[in-house]
Formats: structure tokens, sequence, C-alpha cells
């Protein structure tokens, strides 16, 4: 929410990376009336030759957007935006499947990266209050007074304080490292199996946790918790394990089909990831108690359907000569093929 007056006293506040999460925080910051200095490791990015760094497009959904529309930037980056209505599977055979994300009109939208990137700095510059320091590297920070130490490309270093300390510097947080060197703070990294490549083809390339320690916060889905299944869109579920399962399939049809007959009881785990604002603890939560009740309303149905059948069947029990017919002839005829 944005304070008229802001704070009463102007604090400091470092954003310690450029990236898509550390250039909406600026904005965020600036809004509220602080001084943002932002300090990014590399160049301005809107006027280099070659960006380093990932080229990948990133999936849009409604958390992200409205993000950008508290900083007035939805429109503009939803206009250049290509919609993803569907995910397409693609079986060994050739086959293909198409997997709708959500229901019928529902879609995310597939931007360019460097783009939104280039596009969130501009929005940061526009902010009177808001300083952007490239070819800023933090190498170093002190978790009780606040003091980094940035280095230049040109090997120079500088000191600066602040009141606040913003991590938002990726996947190789330098400000998480230096976390990791405090009493009691818990860090765990776990890989998965699988890697990405990025294509080049025909010449065309195609929210966040947070963690705090009063100093300094660390904050971007990245920094936070480095979790990014590019197959999911988000930076928590993947799914991307299930999309080939029977059962998965057949469960989002059970799970589509009783959303669209009680939209507000039964939910997809994936419509409230990306088409709502439900935080994600809630979604999971509900996710499962949604989970229990449907497959435990799948096996009554199973079961009463196999008690009704068996029960019709014996009360009407079919003519065995009628089916011993079919079986003799069916069984001639395997033996006529064994022997000529
Ligand atoms: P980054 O984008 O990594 O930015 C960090 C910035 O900090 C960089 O500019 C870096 O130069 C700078 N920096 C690093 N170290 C320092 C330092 N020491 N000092 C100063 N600056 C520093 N998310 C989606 O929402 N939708 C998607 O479709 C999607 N697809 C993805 C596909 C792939 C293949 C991957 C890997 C991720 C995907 N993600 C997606 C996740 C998304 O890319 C990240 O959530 C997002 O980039 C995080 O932004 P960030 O600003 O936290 O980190």
């Amino acid at each position: 929410e944005e304070s008229p007056g802001g704070p009463s006293q102007k604090k400091v506040v470092a954003v310690v990376g450029g990236g898509l999460v550390g250039a909406l925080n600026a904005c965020f910051f600036a809004k509220r009336g602080f001084d943002v200095e932002l300090f990014e490791t590399r160049e301005d990015i809107r006027q280099a030759k070659i960006v380093r760094g990932r080229s990948i497009n990133l999936a849009l959904s409604h958390r992200g957007r409205q993000a950008l529309k508290h900083v007035g930037m939805e429109e503009k980056i939803v206009s250049q935006g290509i919609p993803m209505h569907a995910r397409m599977i693609h079986s060994l055979s050739g086959k293909q499947s198409p997997i709708p994300y959500g229901k019928k009109g529902q879609y995310i939208l597939s931007v360019d990266r460097a783009n939104l990137n280039k596009e969130l700095l501009t929005a940061a510059e526009t902010y009177p209050n808001t300083k952007l320091n490239f070819d800023h590297k933090l190498q170093d920070w002190s978790a009780e007074t606040g003091l980094m130490t940035f280095v230049r490309s040109d090997g120079s270093k500088e000191e600066i304080e602040a009141d606040l300390i913003v991590g938002c510097d990726g996947a190789f947080s330098a400000i998480r490292k230096q976390f990791l060197r405090l009493s009691r703070f818990n860090y765990s990294q776990t890989y998965i199996p699988h890697g990405y490549m990025e294509l080049t083809i025909c010449g065309v390339r195609r929210s966040p946790d947070y963690i705090a320690w009063c100093k300094c916060a660390l904050m971007g889905g990245t920094p936070a918790h480095a979790r990014g299944v590019p197959s999911a869109g988000q930076e928590m579920n993947a799914m991307r394990a299930h999309v080939n399962s029977k059962w998965f399939l057949f469960r989002k049809h059970v799970d589509n089909l009783l959303h669209f007959l009680m939209p507000k009881t039964i939910i997809p785990l994936y419509t409230m990831v990306t088409f709502t604002r439900t935080r994600y603890h809630e979604a999971v939560e509900r996710w499962h108690w949604q989970d229990r009740v449907i497959n435990r309303g799948l096996l009554f149905s199973a079961t009463g359907a196999l008690l009704g059948g068996s029960y019709l069947l014996i009360k009407n029990p079919p003519d065995i000569n009628k089916l011993l017919v079919p079986a003799e002839k069916m069984w001639s005829r395997l033996v006529d093929l064994r022997t000529s």
C-alpha cells in the first residue's frame, strides 16, 4: 500500500540485484517513499549489446500480473505477451495431446524475459528517489551493521551502508551466503534430476518467498528458494513428472468436471496457483483436502459400481449356455489356427 506522506524519516533501502524481482522491488520501495539504491553486477542491460543470463521466455500468470498492476505496468507488458492456453504433450509415437491450463478462455502469457527486465528497470528509474548502480557486484556485507562491499569491473571497491538490504541476487545469492554464517540458520539444497538447455532456432530465441534477518531480507523466488521448473511455469509446483501419467490425466478431467459443477468448492491446484492469488500454503492445504475428498469419492463410486454390478449379476444370472457357445467357437478357431 502506498503511504501518502511516506515514512517520517527517509530510510535507505539497498536492493541488491537488478533482475526481475530486484527491479520490481525497487519500484515498490520507491512508491512507499524510501530512498532506494539498486546495485546490479551486470552493466545496464538496456544498453548492452549482448545480454548475459537466461533468455527463455517467462510464463506470466495472475500473480505476476497483479504485481505489475501495482506499479502501473500490467497493460504494457500484457499487450506484448503471447497467450498460452494449453501445454502440448508430444508422445514418442508422435501423437500430440494438449492439456489446457485452465477453463476455456483462461491462459497464461509468454513474455520476453529480457524485455520485462528492461521495462522494470526503466519503471524503477522514473522514481526520483531511486538510483540504479550498474557494474556493482556485492562481495561482502555485515548482518549487524548493514555495511556492504561492492567490487567493480575495474577492480575498485566501494563500501556502502543502508538501513535495509534487500537481497534479490538470484540463485547463487551473495546475500544468502552470508546468512549461512549465522547460527541457527537452516539451509538445504536439493537438485532435481533434470536440466534444461536453451536452443537458438532459426535466429529466434525464444513469487516469492522471503527470508528476513531485521538489517536484511532475502527476496524473490530465486534467492529465497531457487526453484524453477520450466514446464511448471511457476516457482513452485513441479507438475512436470505427472503430465504423461494416465491417472494424472484422468484426475485432471475429474477435477475439471467437479470444478465446473462446484466452482467454489473444488478448485484444481494449477488453477489456484496460476489464476488466483490464494496463498501458496493455503493452496497446498486445500489441495490435500480436495485430493482426499475426491479420491474417497472415486473409491466409493468404484466400490458402489462393483457391488451394484455383482448384485445385478446375482439377481439376473446370465444364461451360461449363451456364454459357452461363443467361448467354444473361439476355442475351436484357436485350435484350427494352431494346427493349420
Ligand atoms: P534473477 O532473475 O536471477 O536476477 C538476479 C540478478 O541479481 C541478476 O541480474 C544478477 O546479475 C544480479 N546479481 C547476482 N549476484 C549479484 C551480486 N553479487 N551483486 C549484485 N547483483 C547480483 N518464473 C516464472 O514466473 N515463469 C516462468 O515461466 C519461469 N520459467 C523459468 C524457466 C527457467 C528455465 C528457469 C531457470 C526459471 C524460470 N522461472 C520462471 C523462474 C524465474 O526465472 C525466476 O523466478 C526469476 O528470474 C527470479 O528473479 P530474480 O530477480 O529473483 O533473480
